[in-house]
């Protein structure tokens, strides 16, 4: 399905000037193989591993998935590249092809994002910040003085965002070149967390809220605020891209399969997660169709996640959240 996507190149890929085919729009080089390679190797392990039931989804899962490296939707030429920076922390480039537009969501470093920028030759126009902490906003303020750019955060959060000038609340809509972004109040790790929703390209960005296999610490909210928050973006359609900050799936599996050996669907989601790894490549984005299965913070009636940490039958979901949570950060 990539590979025609690819051949697809719309009018406005072609007429674009830094337009260049697949394997030129990966930020780490040589990337484009290995994406393809990324591509083959999940719709061959979950063809093999996933019940039989499940086989009808292949390719909305596999779609929700396979695009890790540089999506570009035919749809609305909005570009999304990932850009690792620090230890583990992903920021985003986002590209309008039609009129060039280019922002960073959560820039933590300035570096890499100069670097990112200077091999495409593009300007910034936007830095988008989901949460105050410095390897998500580290970058803003060189950034800003570089190249001008509008710095946008949350309004609840405006005094610890570096450099903000567009602050924004839940319900706001903004719009990136024609694109419309709708802004999510997701508070749980921070008090004033957002996660910016761009329904034409099917994508969100999640910050510290919603991880692929678990959520964010709680620094500055309960239980109950984070289950509102993840519900908030379980209510998206299942095949949402999800762009979260940080590569940290590999042992959000570890912590998952413990509580839940027996979900088939996480034990093949995690030997894709550990092989991916394995090779230096990033798991993300991941699908929200695919979080719903395997992720234990979106599986708080699970009988068995319950019977794993001892948590009683009557236990509401904030509650099994809490006990989860609390698991993982002593696991
Ligand atoms: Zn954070």
């Amino acid at each position: 399905m990539q590979m025609i996507l690819c051949r697809a190149v719309p009018k406005a890929m072609a007429s674009f000037p830094h337009s260049r085919p697949r394997k030129e729009l990966c930020v780490w080089p040589g990337m484009g193989q290995l994406c393809l390679r990324k591509n083959l190797l999940y719709g061959f392990m979950r063809l093999f591993s996933m019940p039989f039931k499940t086989i009808r989804n292949v390719s909305r899962t596999v779609g929700g998935v396979s695009n890790f490296c540089s999506i570009t939707n035919m749809a609305n030429s909005l570009q999304i590249e990932l850009v690792p920076c620090l230890q583990d922390n992903y920021a985003y480039l986002l590209h309008d092809m039609d009129t060039g537009t280019v922002g960073v969501v959560d820039p933590s470093e300035a570096v890499p994002i100069i670097d990112a920028l200077n091999r495409k030759n593009w300007n910034l126009n936007y830095i988008l910040n989901t949460h105050h902490h410095y390897d998500h906003t580290g970058g803003n303020l060189d950034l800003k003085e570089r190249y001008g750019a509008k710095v946008i955060g949350s309004g609840l959060d405006k005094e610890r965002i570096p450099g903000i000038d567009i602050a924004l609340n839940d319900g706001d809509k903004w719009k990136f070149a024609s694109h419309e972004v709708l802004v999510m109040e997701t508070p749980g790790h921070t008090k004033g967390h957002i996660s910016f929703y761009f329904p034409g390209s099917k994508s969100i960005f999640t910050g510290d809220t919603l991880f692929s296999l678990s959520c964010g610490k709680l620094f500055e909210g309960t239980p109950d605020q984070m289950l509102s928050s993840l519900r908030k973006i379980v209510a998206l359609p299942d095949d949402t891209n999800i762009y979260c900050g940080h590569e940290y799936t590999l042992s959000n599996s570890k912590f998952a399969l413990s509580i839940e050996p027996r979900n088939e669907d996480l034990k093949s989601y995690a030997s894709l997660i550990a092989h991916l790894r394995n090779k230096g490549l990033p798991t993300i984005p991941t699908s929200l169709g695919n979080e719903k299965l395997c992720n234990p913070f979106l599986r708080t009636s699970s009988v068995e996640i319950r019977k794993s940490l001892k948590i009683p039958e009557s236990a509401d979901d904030a509650e099994v959240l809490g006990a989860i949570r609390q698991a993982k950060d002593n696991f």
